[in-house]
């Protein structure tokens, strides 16, 4: 893929994430150093999750997992488990990391599992806070929370009450990008009302998830056509799989069923590859966002916590 003139195209070569493009989007010194970015992924156990972030990032991220059973699900708290990979696709760098939160949803006990998550990001932003008002401004390691790949559930008619409840917990934290799992098992019809049905409730309950950006005037008529199509496809409705199957002599990544095969990179049987697309195309944006909305919230409101404990501490003094 060239580095230009193709943006507006789904990139569907295997075995190409695709980020090769992001130097269009950043500073020809930040593609040097290489590219930042920290993806959660958040949504009840067994939806896919690991599966998908695999498939996306063409790389085993994850090795045999243990599964816990019912009884011990129960009793589980929320983990937060950061793996942080490095991918290099002609001469871009792309140090991924992706926060995983197994045990979300697993506890009877909702806000312990959103304090945990909470906490991660917070400590991110924190971490970030202390570094950028140190010596060694120049080389801050960027872990901050830039996107969150959320998960709801195929099986339901919409969102459940731990969706909204964890959804408007980090709304302002951090860019939120609704994802429906399992998307095979979904007829089209089904699909479609469902989508329609949780774009109503995120609406209702006033949930704010990451909004794309308008294409610029000046861009050309296939990248502003590109993100009218994935703005309409929110929430993205996915498939993964970590399986090769063979197919017309090719190998792609799909599943197999009794009556034929899901594939994971075909635009017509889900949207992985907009969603993907999505992430790749917008990861500046992504960035952007966290860090003039979601850091300056936080920055803002730390300053304002301090200030106060400082008028406190000189009142009990005077
Ligand atoms: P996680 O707990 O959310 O990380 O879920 P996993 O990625 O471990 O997947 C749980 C199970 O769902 C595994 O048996 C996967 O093979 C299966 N699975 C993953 N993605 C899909 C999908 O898109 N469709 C279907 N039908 N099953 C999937």
């Amino acid at each position: 893929m060239s580095q230009s003139g193709e943006k507006g195209k789904f990139p569907e070569a295997a075995g190409y994430v695709g980020f090769a493009n992001l130097p269009n989007q950043v500073h020809r010194k930040s593609v040097k150093k290489g590219f930042e970015f920290t993806l959660m992924v958040v949504g009840e156990s067994g939806l896919g999750k690991s599966t998908l972030i695999n498939s996306l990032f063409l790389t085993d991220l994850y090795p045999e997992r243990y599964i816990p059973g019912a009884a011990e699900k129960i009793e589980r708290t929320v983990q937060i488990e950061a793996s942080t990979v490095e991918i290099e696709e002609r001469g871009v760098k792309l140090r991924l990391t992706v926060v995983d939160t197994p045990g979300y949803g697993d506890a009877i006990n909702s806000q312990d599992c959103f304090k945990t998550i909470i906490q991660y990001i917070d400590n991110q932003f924190e971490r970030y806070l202390h570094d950028e008002s140190g010596l060694n401004r120049r080389h801050i390691i960027d872990n901050r929370v830039h996107c969150c790949f959320y998960f709801i559930s195929p099986f339901g008619h919409g969102l459940k009450p731990l969706d909204v409840e964890f959804m408007k917990a980090i709304h302002s934290k951090v860019n939120i990008v609704p994802v429906i799992a399992k998307a095979d098992t979904l007829t089209l019809r089904e699909r479609d009302r469902l989508k329609r049905r949780i774009l109503d409730e995120i609406n209702e309950h006033g949930i704010r998830i990451y909004q794309l950006p308008d294409a610029d005037s000046d861009e050309d008529e296939e990248f502003k056509e590109q993100t009218r199509v994935l703005k309409a496809s929110i929430p993205f409705a996915v498939i993964g799989s970590n399986q090769l199957i063979e197919v017309k002599g090719k190998k792609i990544r799909g599943r197999l069923y009794p009556w034929g095969v899901v594939e994971v990179e075909n635009p017509e049987h889900n949207d992985f590859l907009k969603l993907r697309t999505m992430l790749v195309t917008h990861m500046q944006d992504l960035q952007e966002v966290t860090q003039d909305l979601h850091y300056e919230n936080f920055r803002s409101e730390r300053l304002k916590r301090h200030s106060k404990h400082l008028e406190l501490r000189r009142a009990v003094l005077v």
